[in-house]
């Protein structure tokens, strides 16, 4: 039996996870929804072994769990690498060669050893290039995702008279969003002419690239820049990037993205989807650990014409750096960007995690997330309802888009009881997800280390949490 490798139909496209499941369930003669379907499906998952190169939590070292519930020597369910991922095991072991070094060759480390501090970055620059699909000479590793992203815009947005609007899509991320803003008052703009917003249609949470690409029709012309998420944090929707960034730039318009949800989880091609500029965060899917170094991308079309706006040294040529004599020549695109050098201990830690990465195609990480998400929703599906009057099931609800070139590997839930309740039941229990006000739990199976099993156990103990969740709601109700 290899259902994983014989995924295919007899027309040769992919089957979908539900068939594969089912096949699974039949040729093991169970229900789709016993725990044996979870355990074949690791064990002819070509991927398990990732798992071992990352410290996976206990849960009785998790704070909110209540040991009465849990039996404190499991592993916990971690579905929470898209606000921070696991730590993969090698980070100690290249932060302590860092540091043994400094200790022993103090300002010596800077040219020495097997990662020179000052090529810190520009070592592993390649292995990130890969993973978004650009040149290395488009991609640069620095500062944190927020700083590059008012880098970006500095020199992509220059507002005209009759071309000033920035394009987003409504509810982006805070931190995305106040930079655009202030970005707009930077250039004395009045925010509300000109931080143009789409919603989602009346009574639905995610938009529909038909009505994004008739916002980009009929503003185009006014706006300056197009700047979206590559996978939404909130609802987990992954936009049609190839085909917002070619609407955009026939109008005009400069196209860029923040692909902070996207990179390590959905296949990237920044450099042929022709994306003007882009900027991520790390420590999501590409488990760098919290502040982690962050990546920014500039096409190389704009390699000569577009300027970084504030200058430091790192952006000046390799060449002559050195020389301080004041007379700046700098590196073309995006290395012309960089300001300070390298971070060398957040080198270590993005050097650690992109190995793994380097380990496997995309392709593959992408086809067991499809697989391993696209069981949790099968799952959700038979236990619960869409229907807030179906008097059999609980009610709960997946905002992210079913289609699965429409998200990566996070599922978005809404439930009719306080999702504040589930969450807690959920976490006292040993699992760790993220719960977004007013109404959203996110949970994000990641195929670099989670499991079938942690899938199934996961169902398992969200029935007894939203059991128990009701129950809290019924006696308040009755007291
Ligand atoms: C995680 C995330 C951020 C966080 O920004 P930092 O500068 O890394 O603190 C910003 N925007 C988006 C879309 C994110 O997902």
């Amino acid at each position: 039996m290899n259902n994983l490798k014989m995924d295919l139909s007899s027309n040769g496209s992919p089957l979908s996870p539900v068939i594969i499941v089912e096949n699974i369930a039949s040729q093991l003669a169970c229900s789709p929804v016993d725990k044996k379907v979870a355990l074949q499906m690791d064990e002819e998952d070509e991927l398990k072994y990732f798992r071992e190169h990352f410290h996976i939590p206990k849960v009785k070292d998790l704070p909110p769990t209540n040991l009465a519930l849990v039996d404190e020597d499991e592993n916990c369910i971690y579905f929470a690498g898209n606000s921070l991922g696991l730590q993969p095991k090698k980070i100690k072991t290249y932060i302590d060669e860092e540091l043994d070094k400094w200790a022993k060759m103090g300002v010596h480390g800077h040219m020495n050893g097997k990662r020179p501090w000052i090529f810190g970055d520009e070592c592993i620059v390649e292995l990130m290039a890969d993973i978004v699909g650009a040149h290395k000479e488009e991609v640069a590793l620095m500062n944190g995702l927020t700083v590059n992203l008012h880098l970006l815009l500095l020199s992509f947005f220059k507002p005209t008279t009759n071309r000033y609007k920035i394009l987003m899509e409504a509810k982006a991320f805070p931190s995305d969003h106040y930079a655009v803003e202030s970005q707009l008052q930077l250039h004395g703009l009045n925010v509300e002419r000109s931080l143009l917003i789409i919603e989602p249609r009346k009574g639905e949470e995610t938009l529909r690239i038909e009505d994004i690409l008739a916002v980009i029709e009929k503003e185009g012309d006014s706006v300056a820049v197009i700047f979206f998420s590559g996978v939404q944090y909130y609802t987990g929707q992954l936009f049609d990037i190839p085909r917002i960034t070619k609407a955009g730039q026939e109008k005009g318009c400069l196209v860029g993205f923040d692909m902070a949800h996207a990179v390590g989880n959905i296949e990237l091609c920044l450099h042929d989807w022709g994306v003007d500029f882009a900027c991520w965060c790390t420590y999501k899917y590409l488990n760098t650990g919290a502040g982690g170094l962050a990546g920014a991308y500039i096409h190389e079309k704009h390699s000569q014409t577009v300027k970084p706006m504030l200058t430091g040294w790192w952006g000046h040529e390799f060449k002559t750096r050195f020389l301080m004599e004041n007379k700046l020549q700098l590196s073309p695109g995006i290395n012309g960007f960089r300001l300070s050098n390298p971070p060398i201990l957040l080198v270590c830690a993005l050097q650690a995690s992109l190995e793994i990465f380097s380990q496997t195609p995309m392709k593959l990480l992408r086809k067991k997330s499809i697989l391993l998400t696209g069981y949790l929703e099968y799952l959700i599906r038979h236990y619960y309802s869409e229907d807030k009057e179906d008097p059999e099931k609980t009610y709960v609800k997946i905002i992210t888009p079913s289609h699965i070139e429409e998200r990566g590997c996070q599922l978005t839930l809404a439930f009719s009881i306080p999702v504040k309740s589930v969450f807690k039941e959920l976490e006292k229990r040993g699992i760790a997800c993220d719960m977004r006000e007013p109404n959203a739990l996110r949970v994000a199976p990641v195929p670099l280390y989670n499991s079938f099993r942690d899938v199934h156990r996961f169902i398992e103990i969200l029935g007894s949490a939203i059991t128990s969740a009701e129950q809290t709601a019924d006696s308040t109700a009755h007291s």
